[in-house]
């Protein structure tokens, strides 16, 4: 079976999503161009900046296969920046800042102020099971509308929610790549195994 999967590879923390990719066992290659997203059957989009993100993506001609190859059902995940590029809406983005889209979601972007730009935490994500996810968060968005086709996997003790899914696409507001957590990646595979079924 294929597993070959891809990390894009733009902008963004790339190395560590691929070394755990890697660490479960799938083929991982870079995606800058269209060429590349055509040999992936699935993909990670990583944290970043998504503006940063979103100027390259178009830059390099892959908006338009990127969206072609969501609407089509290619498994995807997406990091804080990430999730951004998935998210239908985008709510502070810089004037005209384009996502990808796919996941019935409005985040906003830089969502925590001050002193919590940055921070750890310990979150229950029921789909996943115990023991809670260790989550690092890095200027991260929150998911601020959630809409009818799109599931809540995790939200902060406040009801803030940082983690969605919906069918092959998830998206969550912080980095499991950084610590270890692999099980996000896991379930990303196992979407991308049934796809390729
Ligand atoms: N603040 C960044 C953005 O708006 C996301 C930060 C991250 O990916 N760690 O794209």
């Amino acid at each position: 079976m294929d597993l070959t999967v891809g990390v894009l590879a733009l902008q963004g923390d790339v190395r560590e999503h691929r070394a755990v990719l890697a660490s479960l066992g799938a083929d991982v290659v870079p995606v800058r161009r269209p060429a590349e997203l055509e040999r992936v059957a699935g993909l990670v989009i990583p944290g970043g900046e998504s503006s940063v993100m979103d100027k390259l993506v178009r830059g390099f001609g892959l908006q338009q296969a990127l969206r072609e190859r969501i609407a089509a059902g290619m498994p995807v995940y997406g990091t804080c920046a990430g999730l951004i590029m998935l998210a239908d809406a985008v709510i502070d983005a810089i004037e005209g800042q384009e996502s990808l889209g796919g996941l019935d979601i409005a985040v906003r972007r830089n969502a925590f102020g001050g002193q919590l730009e940055s921070f750890e935490t310990e979150l229950d994500v029921p789909r996943l099971g115990a023991p809670p996810v260790h989550a690092v968060f890095i200027r991260a968005p929150v998911v601020e509308r959630v809409g009818p086709r799109a599931e809540v996997l995790a939200a902060l003790p406040d009801g803030r929610v940082v983690a969605v899914e919906q069918g092959p696409l998830l998206g969550t507001s912080f980095h499991p790549e950084m610590n270890g957590e692999t099980r996000f990646h896991e379930r990303f595979l196992d979407r991308v195994r049934t796809a390729v079924r």
